[in-house]
């Protein structure tokens, strides 16, 4: 029988597979002797058990009554006893934190008659039993049997009637617990359940389905968190920041968390239960005030923060409770930050010696670093700024002000930059979240869920704009000074500052990318860091990294970059433009005659190019790949030119129905699998030898030149050894010397690369030919397809396209790999699809034994990275 249930006191940190974050991390503060109410954790897999079968595995009931009666024994108080209860709360905690998206119970044990038993435990104090009780029926009417929260919401405006939380009574809440009461009544047909036992059985229930509620399923995709890991549920003693002023619940960052200064961050709430603070419902106060309210909570609580930071050698987030002067810790872990704080940090960490450079490179990600590339708003250009709010996610953002979630949605689909702009943000909003640029709320702090979400997304946030008047019904929000920003109305918002601007403000390259376009690091701090760290990953890669390039311009900029050298050079991209005519001409030739005169008129193009490009990069190696043209994209549409010569019947010119009868023959049903690559190489006498001759003279144009010839599309050993002899003679005549190898882009290519690599001195992995063949779908069409329902239906997490698929495509490239070297072992090789420039695949490509990733310019950075991290963290099961 598996063990689902694990005391606090019998994990650690590690098991975070088992226990979920917040139940390891919990356990690790309980070993550490640090004041963590009592408690158990369920594990996930009980969770994915309860998901797969409808019902809690047998044998967890059991092990749930033993571990509660040990809770009890401990507390000295039985769930729930009408005189003394012992409350728990229920909360979800998945090994990856997904903050508001799951459920939490509070409060479990409360019934008519426990309540005047905890009334009698917090002193007489009869509000906050009452208050209590109130919050059990609400939590556990909207969390576990699924009732609108606005039923609960509206009952207790109603009773409010203007006046504060902190102004209601006791009888205000005993009241407020029948209008509850009757609400859940009215929706289930049956009474809240009075017996603990079945509150806690019930909570814990509805914690595992609520891994499946569709914001859950959502952010998991959108953070690319799996889907079957299912959640642990955490069952802890009660402590109370409610019970009065001299109790309070708060959430702090060992560091800032936006900008990775070291300090005191945070936000504490007076009176407040858990939820109040994340959920931004009240104002908090800055955390430094406790020290004013409760020296002694507070010291404790630094005290305990240096500690957690030592202990896990990084940022961590904090929440806590004061319970009547006594501090509790309900949660720690290593926190999310803003892209930039994570390099602060990692080198502010290197520097204390907490920890080395290796691991500094593995605490910051390629995603991060593309995110500082990121431009921001010109600091010279005339601004109207409209409020100050917190800046809660940098970044600068332009967009038209939506205000609900839905309309955000609309209107990026349609194409147009939004900002989502709420009084405060819940999980419902997350739709809204994703699709906007930037997101602006008037009330929550720093840790709202606004700010934690977006965050988490590297999303441009301003939170706690509280100049604003948000009115979601209106559409519209007012700003002092009597402006009015209506839907649809232009406005920046800057997460660095916090600061509303009115329309929109023109942006800036960032530091960062100017530091790799060569400017001197200089003080900046950030730009400081992102060297040290850049610095050490080139160090310790052991994959190269090239870019693919087919402009000077680009290639120049791809060396600024750090690539070194061109891992794909694409010679139909330059036939874009006024020269697509030419190879139209080239195609479509009658005769040997017209042939020669397009290939003669072809060659000087295609010399200057080549020239340009091994000028720009300087004795680096260039992969020059030969035409690949999908014939669609170079011929007239067969479609319009059909109409156009039918329309002019008679008057149609005789070059108009030499040119139709032609694209005719050549029409193809699925041009990506027809007359492509060395197909048509084959096909078109003299075409890669034109090629090849201009590659020649360039080369020798350009003294130090390291060119590489790349055929493109084969799938077979006997079209490469085709083209090699030709080009072999070509490169003799000329005196130069290149390398000659092939992509390894058809499937074919893959299962026969030990053959292929008789003929072929490297090998390119083309994966976005070779995940369209392997997978038999178009890489033009099914994205906007279907894929958004196979993301849905989980047939992949994530788009093929963008992380290559390792069960499939990947072990297409094991295969090639081994059997490639297997016949030359010396045989160069890389990988040009998009997948080089993403980060999981570069992890993959680091493992099989890939000599670079070649990725576009702007990507170059982020592969050099992941490069680094990957050398460090990977299996690294190196072929050679
Ligand atoms: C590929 O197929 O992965 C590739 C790099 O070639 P292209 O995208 O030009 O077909
Ligand atoms: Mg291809």
């Amino acid at each position: 029988m598996p063990k689902y249930v694990y005391d606090f006191t019998e994990g650690n940190k590690d098991l975070k597979d088992l226990l979920g974050g917040k139940g390891a991390n919990l356990a690790e503060m309980t070993n550490l002797g640090l004041p963590v109410p009592p408690g158990f954790t369920i594990t996930t897999e009980a969770c994915r058990s309860f998901l797969a079968e409808g019902a809690l595995p047998e044998g967890l009931e059991e092990q749930l009554s033993r571990h509660l009666a040990a809770l009890e024994r401990r507390m000295g108080r039985r769930l729930g006893q009408s005189d003394d209860p012992l409350l728990v709360s229920v909360r979800s905690g998945a090994k990856f934190s997904m903050p508001g998206m799951m459920e939490t119970v509070l409060n479990i044990g409360l019934n008519d008659e426990s309540v005047r038993g905890l009334a009698k435990q917090a002193g007489g104090n009869e509000r906050f039993a009452w208050d209590s009780y109130r919050r059990l029926i609400q939590m556990f009417g909207k969390t576990v049997q699924g009732i609108d929260s606005e039923l609960f919401d509206e009952a207790l405006e109603r009773l409010k009637a203007g006046r504060s939380d902190l102004d209601l009574q006791a009888a205000d809440f005993q009241g407020l617990v029948e209008t509850y009461k009757e609400i859940i009544r009215a929706e289930t047909g049956e009474d809240f359940p009075a017996d603990p036992y079945r509150q806690l059985r019930m909570a814990v229930e509805a914690v595992f389905a609520s891994w499946n509620a569709p914001r859950a399923v959502l952010y998991r995709r959108q953070e690319r968190i799996p889907a079957d890991l299912g959640t642990a549920v955490n069952v802890c003693s009660m402590v109370f920041g409610n019970c009065g002023m001299d109790s309070g619940t708060g959430v702090a960052f060992t560091r800032d968390p936006g900008s990775g200064q070291q300090g005191v961050y945070g936000d504490y709430l007076q009176n407040a239960q858990g939820e109040d603070v994340v959920a931004g419902i009240r104002n908090t106060m800055p955390l430094q005030e406790l020290e004013h309210l409760d020296k002694h909570s507070y010291d404790e609580l630094m005290r305990i923060m240096e500690k957690l930071e030592n202990h896990y050698r990084d940022l961590c987030d904090i929440e806590f409770t004061v319970e009547r002067g006594r501090l509790w810790m309900l949660q720690t872990r290593v926190g999310k930050r803003t892209a930039a704080a994570a390099f602060r940090i990692a080198v502010q960490l290197v520097d204390q010696g907490l920890i080395d450079l290796d691991e500094a490179v593995t605490r910051v990600t390629g995603d991060q670093l593309a995110q500082l590339m990121f431009p921001r708003f010109d600091g010279g250009a005339e601004k109207k700024r409209i409020a100050t709010g917190m800046n809660a996610s940098p970044g600068a953002a332009v967009g038209r002000a939506v205000f609900c979630s839905e309309r955000a949605v609309e209107l990026a689909a349609a194409g147009e930059a939004v900002i989502l702009v709420r009084r405060e943000t819940n999980p419902d909003d997350l739709a809204g979240m994703i699709a906007a640029h930037g997101v602006l709320t008037s009330r929550g702090g720093k840790t709202s869920h606004a700010a934690v979400v977006a965050r988490g997304m590297g999303k441009t946030c301003v939170c706690g704009a509280e100049e604003l008047e948000v009115s979601a019904e209106e559409r519209r929000f007012t700003a002092p000074g009597g402006v009015v920003v209506a839907e649809g109305d232009l406005i920046s918002i800057d997460g660095s500052s916090g600061e509303v601007f009115l329309g929109e403000v023109p942006v800036v390259p960032s530091p960062v990318v100017e530091y790799f376009e060569g400017a001197p690091v200089g003080g900046d701090e950030l730009v400081a860091a992102v060297h040290r760290i850049m610095s050490h990953a080139d160090a310790v890669r052991r994959l190269d990294v090239r870019a693919n390039a087919d402009t000077g311009e680009d290639a120049a900029r791809a060396r600024r970059f750090g690539a070194r050298g061109i891992g794909l050079c694409r010679t139909e991209h330059m036939f874009l433009g006024d020269r697509r005519r030419l190879v139209e001409d080239l195609v479509l030739a009658g005769g040997d005659e017209e042939r020669e005169r397009a290939l003669a008129a072809l060659e000087p193009l295609q010399r200057a190019d080549f020239t340009e490009i091994f000028r720009a990069m300087d004795g680096l190696p260039v992969t020059v790949r030969l035409i690949d043209p999908p014939l669609h994209e170079f011929l007239p549409d067969y479609t319009e030119l059909s109409v156009k010569v039918a329309l002019a019947g008679d008057r149609a010119s005789d070059g108009d129905r030499r040119l139709l009868a032609a694209v005719k023959r050549l029409h193809e049903q699925n041009p990506m699998l027809g007359l492509r690559g060395v197909r048509l190489g084959l096909v078109v006498p003299g075409l890669f030898a034109m090629q090849v001759r201009a590659i020649a003279a360039a080369a020798k144009a350009v003294p130090g030149t390291r060119a590489e010839i790349m055929i493109p599309l084969v799938g077979a050993v006997q079209e490469l050894e085709c083209v090699r002899e030709e080009a072999a003679g070509i490169l003799a005549e000329a005196g130069v010397e290149a390398a000659v190898g092939t992509m390894i882009e058809v499937p074919r290519a893959a299962l026969t690369a030990g053959r292929i690599a008789e003929a072929a001195e490297f090998f390119s992995f083309g994966t976005n030919d070779l995940t369209q063949m392997a997978w038999g779908f178009s890489r033009d069409d099914v994205e906007a397809a279907f894929f958004s329902r196979y993301l849905e239906l989980g047939v992949f997490g994530v788009s093929p396209f963008e992380t290559l698929d390792r069960d499939g495509v990947g072990r297409l490239v094991r295969i090639a790999v081994e059997e490639g070297r297997r016949t030359r072992p010396d045989l160069g090789l890389g990988i040009c699809g998009e997948h080089g420039g993403d980060p999981d695949s570069i992890h993959f490509c680091h493992e099989v034994g890939l000599d670079y990733v070649s990725c576009s310019p702007f990507r170059v950075p982020v592969a050099r990275l992941e490069a680094g991290r990957a050398a460090l963290t990977c299996a690294g099961s190196d072929t050679r």
